[in-house]
């Protein structure tokens, strides 16, 4: 042990601890080392710490020798016996906290499931009826566990104040009717367990595989990538690889590989119940040795994860966004799927993008990263064209299977004849028939669910609105009511206008729903089926949806974006776009990026068997630049033409954006809020160039009651921007209704 560790940890050096804890604060709190905790607080461990009048989960990040403030509180009880996060787990959540204008404490609520936070590691539950008990407190304490299920002894504590509860568990311990278990010992031993029965990692029982023989490309891949692979050392690359160019596969061979180095890989996907077939060929080439983190899991298995992952019992870790946070120790690789999806960026409380932070992880653990993508991100792409990242292309698919063949049909000139809002042109129709004929089939896709877009009276021209929010309700015909898309607010479908009383409303807009209803209609033969979040509620219906689309149950499937991610069904040789512009037209300047991402990646799922794919995009607007190359699956040129105009309008990857949002419940407070912060803004001296844009109300003006305003800050230096927006925040007065929301490298401005 050399001098400097030793000198650190003499009992001087470690009077008090710095302990980062779950509140907007800037600086972890400085609290007291009891005595009885001498030794044995290390940097990464979980303390319960008083905060006000509550007693909260922090960990240590720091000891100093002396407190600089006199009576500090002193940290209650330490929740670990061995280090759980280490250096460089904490060093990624600093910079997330520094990046995204967020506390470490508030990092690391974010980043530790929700089990690790609570208030003890002592957990109670009920075991069975006593012969006797001791009196009515026994009772009472016994029917609440009994009734409510297991709970902590602080917790039970807080039930029945003042009433010596300690003494009453004791007893009923000691009498076999209650079990206090230490749930940290008793999961330390469970991850020690090394193998675990499948169903505990991946939901499929999928047989074990072997890797195919490489195609050329991915041989060529593969090799490139060896030596980073093998020694280690950061390195970022971009797999830019056509829709079944076999992408995955070289993930899998690249993690195998890290295996065989003793190390464990980390893949994030966009959204896990999105993706079982991948989860299929991870079990069959790791089995038995693949966690899977998603957010269907209860918080007992997503905890019994966490220590499994953190005790290097599994090599593999598949989850979505915040996976990128799992306790991955012997880290030798980070893969990235679909790294161009939006499902990475979180979008409340810390704000913070999946596939950024891993990039970020990566560089702090010294390993390599993989993102990959059909259709890279404009960031991405532009940082492998520019040098920061190694760009590795596959070109052509497996098997030389030929890319699928894209008609785009302007419904202006050819509007559809079997609907009067045009769901189906001609060409569309023709090509369900012959394809349904045939026995093969179709997916159709349109990105917006429900039945009728708004319903809207005909008579005075109301429109049926959320109360809650500044949006229109959108109609559901199977569930007979309307809702709101953004707060779930549900109201019964009335005959009548609200406003004039007339039976005159009528339907305006399609979604998917209503596609489902017409095409029942025109194949009344074929069985179809829908995927969207109206019929994915209920746990695993996704998957079994899945499951018989795979197996060729169903002929033709609707569905929003959930059917265009990743899946990988032999038989569908037909793709229909219902119509394409419904993502080009928002307030967005990433509008043509997203719009020509989802119709590359819905057209990739058609043709990836033996016979060939076809394609037919339905718009009002043919001459799109986002259509012609997506047309063609042209990459490049979308890439040449799309940063020509976010150049020129100042918009990343060549400046920068933070964005700032102020909501309230009072509608003149939080424009005054947003004026006053606006103009304190203009009045700082940012070190670099920056523009201010707004305040301005957002273009959803109220959500939830609360009303919305907001101030768009771009620039080219990073610095520079979150400086300010760290002015913003301390700007903001304290305490006020008015609540400001930081978002940097925004996705959502609405
Ligand atoms: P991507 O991830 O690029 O869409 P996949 O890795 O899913 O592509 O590959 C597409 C299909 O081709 C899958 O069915 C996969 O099993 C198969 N495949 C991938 N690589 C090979 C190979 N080298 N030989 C034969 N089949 C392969
Ligand atoms: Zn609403």
């Amino acid at each position: 042990m050399d001098t400097n560790r030793k000198f650190a940890l003499t009992r001087a050096n470690r009077q008090f601890a710095l302990v980062a804890v779950p509140a907007p604060l800037q600086e972890p709190l400085t609290y007291a080392v009891p005595e009885a905790l001498d030794g044995r607080l290390e940097v990464g461990m979980r303390v319960l710490v008083p905060l006000g009048r509550r007693r909260v989960t922090g960990v240590v990040v720091g000891f100093q020798r002396e407190s600089p403030v006199t009576g500090v509180k002193a940290v209650s009880e330490a929740l670990d016996d061995e280090v759980l996060l280490d250096d460089a787990f904490l060093k990624m959540c600093r910079w997330a906290a520094d990046y995204y204008v967020a506390s470490l404490g508030e990092v690391l609520a974010t980043a530790l499931p929700p089990l690790l936070r609570t208030e003890s590691r002592l957990v109670v539950a009920f075991a069975r009826e006593p012969d006797s008990l001791h009196g009515e407190l026994d009772r009472e304490v016994l029917d609440a566990l009994s009734r409510r299920g297991p709970t902590t002894p602080a917790a039970l504590s807080r039930r029945f104040p003042r009433r010596g509860v300690k003494a009453v568990l004791d007893r009923l311990a000691a009498a076999g009717a209650v079990t206090v278990e230490d749930r940290l010992r008793g999961h330390v031993r469970e991850a020690r367990r090394k193998r675990q029965p499948r169903s505990e990692t991946t939901a499929g029982a999928a047989a074990p595989s072997r890797a195919p023989v490489r195609t050329e490309e991915q041989e060529q891949a593969l090799r490139s990538m060896d030596q980073r692979l093998s020694q280690g050392g950061f390195e970022t690359m971009l797999l830019h690889g056509v829709t079944g160019s076999g992408k995955t596969e070289v993930y899998l061979q690249a993690m195998e590989q890290v295996r065989r180095q003793g190390r464990q890989s980390l893949i994030l996907v966009p959204e896990i119940a999105l993706t079982p077939q991948l989860l299929d060929r991870l079990e069959g080439r790791f089995p038995g040795e693949v966690a899977v983190l998603h957010s269907r899991l209860t918080s007992a298995e997503r905890w019994r994860h966490w220590w499994r992952i953190a005790h290097g019992a599994v090599r593999v870790v598949a989850g979505a966004r915040s996976a990128v946070f799992a306790p991955v120790r012997e880290l030798g690789l980070i893969v990235v799927d679909e790294e161009h999806d939006y499902s990475y960026k979180q979008e409340e409380g810390v704000r913070y993008h999946g596939r950024d932070l891993a990039v970020v992880r990566g560089r702090i653990v010294g390993c390599p990263v993989i993102l990959g993508s059909a259709t890279p991100s404009v960031e991405s792409y532009h940082n492998a064209r520019s040098g920061r990242y190694r760009m590795i292309e596959l070109t052509r698919r497996v098997e030389a299977r030929p890319m699928p063949r894209v008609q785009v049909v302007d419904l202006k000139t050819r509007p559809g004849q079997s609907t009067p809002e045009g769901l189906f042109s001609t060409p569309l129709l023709q090509a369900l028939q012959e394809n349904h004929e045939l026995g093969r089939q179709s997916l159709i896709f349109l990105n917006r669910r429900g039945f009728a877009s708004f319903l809207q009276c005909w008579s005075c021209g109301f429109v049926l609105r959320c109360p809650r929010c500044s949006i229109s309700l959108t109609y559901h015909r199977g569930r007979n009511s309307t809702f709101c898309h953004h707060c779930g607010f549900r109201q019964r479908k009335a005959d009548a206008c609200p406003e004039c009383g007339n039976l005159s409303l009528s339907e305006v807009g399609f979604g998917t729903e209503r596609v489902e209803h017409e095409l029942r209609r025109l194949l009344p033969k074929a069985r179809i089926g829908r995927m969207d979040r109206d019929t994915t509620g209920a746990r695993g219906a996704q998957e079994r949806i899945f499951r018989s689309w795979e197996k060729g149950e169903i002929d033709v499937l609707v569905g929003t974006q959930m059917v265009a991610k990743g899946h990988d069904v032999g038989g569908v040789t037909l793709v229909g776009v219902v119509l394409a512009d419904s993502s080009l037209n928002l307030p967005d300047f990433r509008a043509a990026e997203k719009t020509f991402q989802i119709i590359s990646q819905v057209a990739g799922r058609a043709g990836r068997a033996r016979q060939p794919g076809r394609v037919i995009v339905q718009t009002l607007v043919p001459g799109h630049y986002c259509l012609d190359h997506a047309r063609v699956h042209d990459y490049p040129s979308f890439f040449a033409t799309e940063t020509e105009f976010r150049r020129e309008l100042g918009y990343p990857p060549f400046q920068h954006l933070v964005h700032l949002r102020l909501d309230g419940t009072d509608e003149d407070k939080v424009a005054r809020g947003a004026r006053d912060l606006g103009r304190a803004l203009r009045g700082e001296n940012p070190p670099a160039p920056l523009e201010i844009l707004g305040p301005a109300p957002a273009p959803i003006a109220k959500l939830r009651n609360r009303y919305r305003w907001q101030i768009l800050l771009k620039g080219r230096s990073r610095p520079a921007l979150l400086a300010l927006a760290r002015r913003a925040v301390a700007l903001m007065p304290k305490g006020r209704a008015t609540r400001i929301h930081v978002d940097v490298d925004p996705y959502n401005m609405l």
